[in-house]
């Protein structure tokens, strides 16, 4: 796995005059050379305006969208009798999609969502969480709702609820499942074709794709709900009083796409398939467990939610005694460690677990154990200089 670190050059970057240590990656990931790459022969040989023109960069634009939605299909594993993508974004606008679809429908969602899956919810109840932070499905038996809201990974405490166990419930329930994977499509083996969610959402960035590509798969009944955006390109037919709008994804993609980050989502895709999910996690796993076995050895560090590595995406939440997270963070960026402090758009999860803001170090495959063991040591100093 070491070798793909070269793949990145970001990693290669001096921070402060220190070697980039990058810790952010429930953030944001930093992207392989061949995502800039596909992103930049784009733009070199192949931009045009999609789904609108008809000489040769148009249509080549237009198949770059048209592999995009054929590729998210297959690495989700979903079928597209089934299924239809539609481009937006990022995973806020997704969410924000689906609630517009739904609109008028009762929602039970829950207290660890991201404020992207919270807000755009009006007529919603919320279910809670464990101390450890895990979601209390069970809970969901005890409400009444037409749409069932979550996130499959908390970005707060990596907690990931299993796809399968939320649609059981929801099928009970007789509940349309909206699910934001904006956490764990770069960690989690997705089967839609067994799970079956009725909407599923994620941004690229998150995936070593580019900023300003989200994605939502939706089941392709609901092709026939209002467009959010009203526009060029998602019409049949325009007069001076009507509007026909089309019955594809077009039909919410008004207006020109961002049909560069959709190849660079293309490749990003690629680059993760051909590296495999599987050994993704099991190196991401190493890193975390080597993680929270120094982080329990520290006194002053508590733990955001569980301690263990079990079902949970690779990232770890703390409090250090009385130093607030922004002053750990700016220490660690001085020594050129990349980490996210605060209360990570979600702040009902932070309340619900009864803690102030928190330092989050989150970990990709390409991280290294020795970057842990240096985030302890200046962890170490930092007690000491605000002790
Ligand atoms: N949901 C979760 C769980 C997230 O972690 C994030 C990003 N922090 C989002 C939604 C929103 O993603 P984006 O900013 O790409 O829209």
């Amino acid at each position: 796995m070491n070798n793909y670190r070269n793949d990145f050059p970001l990693l290669s970057r001096k921070i402060n005059g220190k070697g980039l240590i990058y810790f952010d990656n429930a953030a944001t990931t930093p992207r392989p050379q061949q995502v800039i790459k596909a992103v930049t022969d784009h733009y070199q040989n192949h931009s045009g305006n999609p789904g609108r023109g008809t000489h040769t960069l148009s249509l080549e634009s237009s198949r770059v969208l048209e592999e995009g939605r054929k590729k998210v299909l297959k690495f989700l594993h979903a079928s597209p009798e089934e299924y239809v993508v539609i481009f937006t974004k990022n995973t806020t606008e997704s969410l924000n999609l689906a609630a517009h679809i739904l609109n008028g429908k009762s929602v039970i969602t829950t207290v660890s969502e991201h404020h992207s899956n919270f807000l755009p919810w009006q007529n919603k109840q919320v279910i809670g969480v464990t101390e450890k932070g895990t979601i209390n499905l069970s809970e969901i038996k005890t409400k009444e709702g037409e749409v069932l809201a979550v996130t499959h990974g908390s970005n707060v405490t990596g907690n990931i609820t299993d796809l399968a166990a939320i649609v059981s419930i929801a099928r009970e329930r007789h509940l349309i499942t909206v699910i934001d994977a904006a956490q764990t499509i770069a960690h989690e083996e997705v089967n839609l074709t067994e799970t079956s969610v009725d909407f599923f959402a994620f941004s690229a960035h998150k995936l070593y794709g580019p900023e300003g590509v989200g994605v939502l798969v939706m089941k392709k009944h609901y092709l026939t709900a209002e467009p959010m955006i009203l526009g060029g390109g998602a019409v049949d037919k325009v007069t001076t009083s009507t509007v026909l709008f089309k019955h594809n994804e077009e039909r919410f993609e008004a207006g020109t796409p961002n049909t560069a980050g959709v190849a660079g989502l293309l490749a990003a895709l690629e680059y993760v398939t051909s590296i495999g999910i599987k050994e993704i996690k099991k190196k991401e796993t190493e890193l975390l467990e080597h993680c929270l076995q120094k982080a329990l050895t520290i006194p002053q560090l508590k733990i955001v939610g569980s301690v263990t590595s079990d079902k949970r995406t690779p990232l770890v939440s703390f409090t250090l005694g009385n130093i607030h997270p922004h002053d750990i963070a700016d220490f660690l960026d001085s020594e050129g460690i990349a980490i996210r402090a605060g209360y990570h758009c979600a702040e009902p999860l932070h309340a619900a677990l009864r803690t102030g803001p928190t330092v989050r170090v989150s970990f990709s495959f390409f991280n290294e154990k020795q970057e842990i063991d240096s985030l302890f040591t200046v962890l170490d100093i930092c007690i000491q200089k605000f002790a």
